[in-house]
């Protein structure tokens, strides 16, 4: 989040313009979308992608719906690898591509880059700037560390300006629990920093030391309070004893992000977490209005001006079957229903023409005539414990590759099921096997069984990978070899509770309590994997 500038207007001005703007554009959602695609239309028009759908200067709806196909990132991945790979000419975007964003999202394991232009940073920038207002707090000054800065200068800054920070704001919750994680191991070196006003010598970026030094006097005072805090090993409120006046965590516990809401309550104390934004490295989405409302009765506004903006209605039981030769007729933002599901398309400024974000939303009511979502989920996640998403295809592929290494021992995986264990910081991959042992001699190892776990956290894509090694924010993954019978029981409990018969399949992960109780309860054996996987920072051509 950006430090205020001190130039601007009061923030009483700015917030009234800022509030109006909002007002203006959910007023007038369907009009500014019209004007939106207009623009990139136009803007876009001597794009050799869109030039390939003959629209011949139009800029109207009717013409780009019945023209422009509906795409994934795996459809554009060759002109984007072509842009990546230096090509200026206009390929996707008339303008200047100023940088590359990396999506959380993967494709064939590889992280997805997403072109941007300068003028959609001023865009982003621009929503940003409608947060403060809508957070309405008193105090003006938000501090925020410096998120390049690493880890432990972040830490150390923060509990230098312990009184100052008033929103501790790590974007995901994940995030944050790393934090706490971080101060739980390294508070002895940071109090030892404080109270003699050096520099840990592990840090040795320059930059950095060079900074810290404005800042980092001798004040055993302060030690002393950190060590006091800390060294009793009661973690229960930390964030507010040690930051007093926070008011809130500005962290993002809507989606796959709710399971550390319970951690972060016991950290905080039940400070609120203001959901504030819907953001994705593609475009950011819009806002959430009505901050202080509860994590899981969070809606976000869509702000009409960010983007052209399309829906897929989403029934399982009925899904839209997408045919690229003959684009679909897709709903546009104003004439979405309360109470249905959608799957989020946009239509940016920097050159995305009717591509599937992958999130599947459901209209809650409407502000103004923009419609609010709640974020239901990521289509096809199944296991995400930070930045990471595995999908069913990536778990079974893995679970696969591990299979291999249980032939020798003429040992078959009978049923698989997955959890994401966040009980533990970092959390970590669960997955439940049973298998059938057909010689009870020959059975494979624990040895093998910690070769499994590590085969599969290789089979997993790069941002897994780089989770595991770089940042640590996922532990290693374990498998729970469960006793013969508990998929049965599975089964049995699903049936108990309405599932057909017919139409059961063993859930490839689970999250609800009573299954997971289940499933633990009949565990003979836990594993973990014994190393990192491999990872490096380069991409793969
Ligand atoms: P990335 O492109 O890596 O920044 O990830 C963007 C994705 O994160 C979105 O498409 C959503 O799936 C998810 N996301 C972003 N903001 C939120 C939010 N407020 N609540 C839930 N999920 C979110």
């Amino acid at each position: 989040m950006a430090i205020e500038a001190s130039l601007s207007p009061p923030p009483n001005e700015r917030f009234a313009k800022a509030l109006q703007f909002i007002e203006e554009m959910t007023k007038n959602c369907d009009k500014v979308q019209e004007k939106v695609l207009a623009e990139i239309l136009a803007q876009n028009a001597n794009t050799e992608y869109l030039e390939r759908f003959n629209l011949g200067g139009a800029t109207d709806r009717d013409s780009f719906k019945s023209r422009v196909p509906v795409v994934t990132y795996e459809d554009l991945q060759p002109e984007i690898q072509r842009i990546a790979n230096g090509d200026r000419s206009p390929i996707l975007c008339s303008r200047p591509i100023s940088e590359f964003l990396t999506s959380s999202g993967t494709s064939a394991g590889e992280r997805k880059l997403m072109p941007t232009i300068s003028e959609e940073m001023d865009r982003r920038q621009l929503l940003y700037s409608l947060l403060m207002p809508v957070m309405n707090f008193p105090d003006e000054a938000i501090l925020c560390v410096d998120s390049f800065q690493s880890m432990y200068t972040q830490m150390l800054c923060g509990l230098l300006m312990r009184e100052e920070v008033l929103e501790s704001a790590p974007v995901f919750a994940s995030g944050l629990l790393r934090a706490i994680r971080f101060l739980q191991i390294n508070w002895r070196q940071l109090a030892h920093d404080i109270s003699t006003g050096s520099l840990n010598p592990r840090i040795t970026d320059p930059a950095i030391q060079a900074r810290v030094a404005k800042i980092l006097k001798p004040n055993p005072n302060l030690a002393e309070f950190i060590t006091k805090e800390c060294e009793g090993e009661n973690w229960e409120r930390i964030i507010p004893r040690i930051w007093p006046n926070t008011k809130y965590l500005d962290v993002i516990v809507t989606g796959a992000m709710a399971q550390y809401i319970p951690l972060l309550d016991f950290y905080s104390g039940g400070l609120p977490k203001p959901c504030t934004m819907y953001a994705s490295s593609e475009c950011y989405f819009g806002l959430n209005l009505k901050p202080m409302t509860k994590p899981d009765e969070v809606s976000y506004t869509i702000m009409p001006n960010m983007g052209y903006f399309e829906f897929i209605p989403h029934d399982p039981a009925n899904p839209v079957q997408l045919n690229r030769d003959s684009p679909p007729r897709l709903v546009d933002l104003a004439d979405l229903e309360t109470g249905k599901e959608y799957e989020l398309v946009v239509t940016t400024y920097s050159g995305l023409c009717r591509y599937r974000v992958g999130d599947i939303l459901r209209v809650t009511g409407f502000h103004n005539s923009a419609p609010q979502f709640k974020f239901i989920r990521r289509k096809n996640v199944l296991l995400s414990i930070d930045a990471d998403k595995t999908d069913e295809s990536e778990l079974q592929k893995a679970v696969e590759n591990a299979y291999e290494l249980l032939r020798e021992f003429d040992t078959t995986v009978v049923e698989y099921t997955s959890y994401a264990d966040t009980n533990t910081i970092p959390g970590h991959y669960v997955i439940y096997w049973e298998l059938l042992v057909k010689d009870p001699f020959n059975a494979p190892s624990d040895d093998v069984l910690e070769k499994c776990c590590l085969v599969m956290e290789e089979s997993m894509n790069s941002v897994y990978r780089q989770c595991r090694v770089a940042d640590n924010s996922v532990g290693p993954l374990e498998i729970r070899v469960v006793r013969n019978g508990t998929f049965e029981e599975v089964m049995d409990y699903a049936i108990s509770r309405g599932a057909s018969i017919n139409q059961y399949k063993a859930p490839r992960c689970v999250s609800y309590t009573p299954i997971v109780e289940l499933l633990d309860a009949r565990v003979l054996s836990a594993h973990f994997s014994p190393t990192a996987p491999h990872w490096t920072p380069e991409r793969r051509v």
